[in-house]
């Protein structure tokens, strides 16, 4: 969404093309996998406070519900675009894929920017969404959660809407809701530990210890915070965060050589994950512009903030130290940033299985919801942490047997196991 020129869909329908061939799956196969099967694009008039209607424009994509409901985030944004709602739509059914979930990929959104709407609108906003969508979404067959500038809050609205509308309750129906509103322990959590879980496996793999590793991070949201937690709580070190700041339109990063303290950054933190940088200065950080998290000396980078942020332009400014990069985010990378990495012989953790824990959680919360059963916040992580290190092993293996990069390898699982659920359908 940053950059106009920049088309999500056309990027992961071109990884999709790039994983049909090494597969070489068949002309039906790569038709209905290469597009949604489903995508809803409708208006949402609301009373804004001045007493006005504004219509936004909202969206839901159904990618594919082969392997089970479609589930995936809904994002406000002014930036939001329908390619970009199909392209995490898609990428969504790859995550599930690799997980193992039996769930589907979907994606929402509302073309809309939360810091200048009132409570009362961003709930009209909600409800709204939910009104045009509700015959086609629920329990059964796409379930929502929260993703950019979405809450548990607004997930509840969601909920509260669609109860009214069938006259039951569905706490199954969304998720990423708050705790004792039908929400799981360790949800908040999840995709950001999610990515140190696999970061660890692969920390393992290149023979070095989290103890003694530096980390750069892009963005300072949900994934970003808690990946930074658990990245520390494992012995290693973050030494530069980035985030958007609004009043300035630009982002910066936040710089302190012996490694930041999360919970004093997080003091200064609005919620929409941006750092005040004059406050942060007052603390002793350096504030550099915005694009020079890229260019830290660390061990691993972990962009955690929005899609195309390594590109081929700047991949080349990647420092040599870096080993690893864990994309927390969705689509940050480029194919021409990955012809680059791969060529440098970085090791890449692709989003679909690095931020994988946030569905993984989202499914585990679902499952609750419909039991109407809750788990203990460590049982969850733990299931949690067992099911990304078994996806990422098997990733690995097979990207060592079959000498493929990692992204390769994660989409030659993930595609299939779709086409096979597909055939098994006898859709093809
Ligand atoms: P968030 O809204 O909580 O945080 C986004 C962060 O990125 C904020 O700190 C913001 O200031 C920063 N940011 C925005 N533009 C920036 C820029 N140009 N440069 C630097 N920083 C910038 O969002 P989130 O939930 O943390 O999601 C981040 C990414 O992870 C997105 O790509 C999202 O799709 C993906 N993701 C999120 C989840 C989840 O569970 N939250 C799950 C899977 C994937």
């Amino acid at each position: 969404m940053s950059d106009k020129s920049f088309n999500a869909f056309k990027m992961a329908q071109r990884q999709f093309d790039d994983t049909a061939e090494m597969l070489k799956l068949n002309q039906g196969a790569r038709e209905l996998l290469r597009n949604p099967m489903r995508e809803y694009h409708f208006n949402i008039p609301v009373r804004m406070d001045n007493g006005e209607v504004q219509v936004f424009r909202g969206f839901r994509v159904q990618h594919n519900d082969a392997l089970g409901p479609c589930k995936g985030g809904i994002r406000f944004h002014p930036q939001e675009t329908i390619d970009t709602v199909r392209a995490l739509s898609m990428w969504m059914t790859w995550k599930c894929a690799v997980v193992e979930i039996p769930l589907g990929g979907g994606k929402g959104g509302v073309i809309c920017d939360p810091h200048n709407l009132s409570e009362r609108e961003q709930e009209a906003i909600c409800r709204g969404w939910v009104r045009q969508i509700s015959r086609n979404v629920g329990p059964l067959s796409d379930i929502p959660a929260p993703d950019v500038m979405t809450t548990a809050q607004h997930m509840l609205w969601m909920l509260d809407e669609y109860e009214t509308i069938h006259g039951g309750h569905y706490p199954g129906f969304i998720t990423g809701k708050p705790v004792g509103m039908g929400g799981s322990l360790g949800r908040t959590e999840a995709t950001g530990f999610g990515v140190v879980f696999t970061i660890r496996e692969a920390l393992k793999q290149l023979g070095l210890k989290p103890k003694g590793s530096v980390a750069s991070v892009q963005g300072f949201g949900n994934v970003a915070q808690y990946a930074i937690r658990l990245f520390q709580q494992i012995g290693g070190t973050v030494t530069c965060v980035s985030s958007w700041d609004q009043e300035d339109q630009t982002s910066y990063a936040f710089r302190k050589a012996d490694g930041i303290d999360l919970d004093g950054l997080l003091a200064i933190t609005n919620r929409f994950g941006g750092i005040d940088k004059d406050k942060a200065r007052d603390l002793g950080y350096e504030v550099l512009p915005g694009d020079d998290w890229l260019v830290q000396e660390a061990d691993v980078l972990i962009p955690a903030a929005l899609e195309n942020q390594i590109t081929g332009e700047n991949a080349g400014s990647i420092h040599p130290r870096v080993k690893l990069i864990a994309e927390g985010a969705n689509g940050p990378t480029t194919p021409e940033a990955d012809a680059v990495i791969e060529q440098r012989d970085i090791f890449l953790i692709p989003d679909f299985l690095a931020n994988a824990g946030g569905v993984t959680c989202s499914y585990f919360e679902q499952v609750q919801s419909n039991m109407n059963y809750y788990w203990e916040r460590d049982e969850v992580l733990g299931k949690l942490d067992s099911k990304m290190t078994s996806a990422f092993i098997a990733v690995s293996e097979l990207a060592k047997t079959r000498e493929l990069h990692m992204r390769d390898a994660a989409y030659m699982i993930s595609v299939s196991r779709v086409a096979q659920a597909c055939k098994n359908r006898g859709w093809l």
